[in-house]
């Protein structure tokens, strides 16, 4: 019992047979179709392959187009480089090729947009040649089939992926070339799912080691998250004698733009902070415990502190910056004179990020 031939015969009775680029199945409409299923699901291209091929029906009439006329055909598919290639690998067809679809390996390669599976794709459906696919489905199958551990994005796992997939063309019909690309596709669309396989209704899972060796649901491997850095800041809690609040739009770019937010400066050595030049406005000055408030991209560790000043409604604290020590970080070197004071509860009207208003929120509790 192989791979291959349960695959086929299974592919024969529920493979899908009637999908626009299968008729006709010519170099040009897979090729179209594989650019725009690189990213998008199948229900989702039918469509716009389908209009796309009504204004462009072959490589002549979408190399003579417009950019802007086949980007408009993309519309909606995202992911426009893949238009911007498919146009100026049709133009390099007509210049290059005399307008005929190459049907070398190394010439379709060299068509902008199209890698290693992609080319594969082509020449096995269109010209029913022994190239071996290993899109985003057939890694799945493979990676859970032969029980290959690890991230499939890394360089290694490819490898064996490849391997693999070219081993298993010395068991495929030649005159079958084409189903077989389709059916491990169809396999990884519609049985070999990411979530929740239907491996009982698998025609490989008697020889699929996944299977045996019950790793089907951690298998492929999931992509390594990223550690995310983390940066910390000093955020500035400036109370005045009415028990306002100090707050000041943050610039309109970067993280939390426009929203208003408190004071901040690089953290101090909780040390230093005690030692810091506070003039004489200072009443008191309480660390409060950090909170840590996550991005996509990092982690952000915020050390508030809260500081009683010696002010009234109407005075500017931006006038202390002249006495700021130079290298200490202190509340006055972060204020901006489009700040304002505020009562907390017209400060939680305000556009604020979220852990500022906890913060805020947390000050109206233990006032209340
Ligand atoms: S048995 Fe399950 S895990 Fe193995 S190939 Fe079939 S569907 Fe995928």
């Amino acid at each position: 019992m192989s791979f291959v031939a349960p695959l086929l015969a299974w592919f024969d009775d529920h493979g899908r047979h009637d999908l626009p680029w299968h008729q006709p199945r010519t170099a040009y409409h897979v090729w179209v179709s594989e650019i725009m299923l690189q990213q998008t699901q199948v229900q989702t291209v039918i469509p716009y392959y389908q209009r796309f091929m009504q204004r462009f029906p072959d490589v002549a009439s979408l190399a003579a187009a417009s950019q802007d006329e086949v980007l408009a055909h993309w519309s909606g598919l995202g992911y426009y480089a893949r238009g911007r290639n498919l146009h100026q690998a049709a133009q390099q067809i007509i210049n290059q090729h005399d307008g005929k679809f190459p049907q070398d390996f190394a010439a379709i390669l060299a068509l902008p947009g199209v890698g290693r599976s992609t080319a594969g794709a082509i020449l096995a459906q269109a010209f029913n040649q022994p190239y071996a696919i290993l899109d985003g489905n057939v890694k799945r199958v493979l990676a859970r089939y032969f029980a290959i551990a690890g991230w499939p994005g890394t360089t290694g796992v490819q490898q064996q992926l490849w391997q693999q997939a070219e081993q298993l063309l010395s068991e495929v019909p030649t005159h079958r070339l084409a189903d077989y690309t389709q059916a491990q596709m169809d396999l990884g669309a519609t049985l070999c799912t990411r979530s929740k396989p239907r491996c009982q209704q698998c025609p490989v899972q008697a020889t699929c080691q996944a299977w045996q060796t019950v790793q089907v649901a951690s298998l492929p491997s999931t992509k390594p998250k990223k550690t995310r850095p983390t940066k910390q800041t000093c955020c500035w809690l400036l109370r005045n004698k009415q028990g306002q609040l100090w707050l000041q739009p943050r610039p309109g770019q970067g993280i939390w733009g426009g929203l208003y937010s408190l004071p901040e400066t690089p953290l101090a050595d909780p040390e230093e902070l005690n030692l810091a030049m506070f003039e004489s406005a200072v009443e008191s000055l309480v660390e409060w415990p950090s909170l840590k408030h996550s991005f996509s991209h990092y982690h952000l560790m915020m050390y508030p502190v809260e500081v009683m000043l010696d002010v009234t409604l109407g005075d500017s604290i931006a006038i202390q910056k002249d006495q700021v020590c130079e290298g200490v970080p202190n509340y006055a070197a972060a204020l901006d004179a489009t700040g304002s004071w505020f009562n907390l509860p017209d400060a939680l009207e305000l556009g604020l990020p979220a852990p500022i208003r906890q913060l805020i929120e947390q000050l109206q509790a233990r006032e209340a």
